[in-house]
């Protein structure tokens, strides 16, 4: 649970907010001797690798590097976190980071994120609680799910209950059932869900909230709550930028039980977390995330 993670991480986090002190390297990687490719424009060199030409660039969005994920961080302190706690749910809103995909990617640090961010912030102030709660709570305790669970990626890797619930539940009527293609291509009856897939299929991102949405929308509407957990991981795996990386196991686990507690029992998703529609509309100008999608 992330509660009782937060308190034996709080106890020790201090040791660990500093410097990475700079080291000389020994030998410069330029004058290793390895093959190297002979290449003029990063499209020769992309044409040559083994990757799937179907998922599209989402350069409008997201450009990728260093410089790029240190302008972010500087965007995110500046005009961001001090609204963090109250709008960070909130999809039709962009008040997160969006960091991920350069975290996934190795182009900036966590450490160096909450470093920046105590140059500016109190560690008290509610708004950097909030936040680094997801940065560090959340981020550690997905990568110590994958680290101890061999079966992070997999539905079989999720709690006893959670499994045991799910399949008394298996055969219940589906108001709804998707095939994989159907999922991918944003065609399902529900615009709000849709809207999450094409986000993704757009950005390369989608909002945390909708994410949550996405994958219970999943569960609901496929035969099988191990086949709704593959086509999460699949989707997310192909199209996410930050995909393939503990934080998506974690998330997709999450939304079928793991670091949950057991609900109140309903058809499908038995004594699993649930969400609808009318939640978003609920909590959100879910609308106006509507307009978003569509018009970005
Ligand atoms: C079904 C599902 C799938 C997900 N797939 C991914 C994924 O493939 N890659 C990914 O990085 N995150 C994933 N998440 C977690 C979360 O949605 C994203 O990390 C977050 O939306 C990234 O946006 P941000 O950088 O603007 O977040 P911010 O709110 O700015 O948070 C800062 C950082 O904290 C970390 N973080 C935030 N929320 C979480 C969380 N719930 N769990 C773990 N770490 C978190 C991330 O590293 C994030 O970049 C998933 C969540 C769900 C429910």
């Amino acid at each position: 649970y992330a509660y009782l993670y937060r308190d034996r991480l709080n106890k020790v986090i201090d040791r660990f907010l500093k410097p990475v002190e700079k080291i000389d390297l020994k030998v410069n990687s330029k004058d290793l001797d390895v093959e190297s490719l002979e290449f003029k424009t990063p499209d020769e060199f992309l044409s040559i690798l083994n990757i799937d030409k179907t998922v599209s660039t989402v350069d409008k969005y997201f450009v990728g590097g260093y410089d790029e994920a240190e302008k972010r961080l500087k965007e995110f302190i500046e005009k961001k976190l001090y609204k963090y706690k109250e709008f960070r749910s909130d999809p039709s809103k962009d008040y997160t980071s969006n960091l991920s995909p350069y975290l996934h990617f190795g182009q900036i640090s966590p450490l160096k994120i909450v470093l920046e961010v105590l140059k500016h912030y109190d560690k008290n102030d509610e708004n950097v609680v909030s936040f680094f709660n997801e940065l560090i709570v959340w981020r550690e305790l997905s990568r110590n799910f994958c680290w101890y669970n061999p079966l992070y990626n997999q539905y079989e890797g999720i709690p006893q209950w959670a499994r045991q619930t799910l399949e008394e539940h298996k055969k219940d009527k589906r108001d709804y059932v998707y095939s994989l293609q159907e999922f991918e291509e944003a065609k399902t009856h529900d615009p709000y869900w849709n809207a999450a897939q094409k986000e993704l299929l757009k950005t390369g991102k989608i909002h945390n909230y909708m994410r949550m949405y996405w994958a219970k929308k999943i569960i609901e509407w496929t035969e099988d709550p191990k086949q709704a957990f593959d086509i999460a991981c699949y989707l997310n795996d192909k199209y996410a930028l930050d995909g393939r990386d503990p934080n998506g196991y974690g998330g997709i686990s999450w939304c079928f039980g793991t670091f949950d507690r057991p609900w109140q029992e309903r058809k499908i998703f038995g004594k699993i977390r649930y969400m609808n529609d009318k939640g978003l509309e609920r909590k959100f100008d879910v609308k106006a995330y509507l307009f978003k999608t569509d018009r970005s």
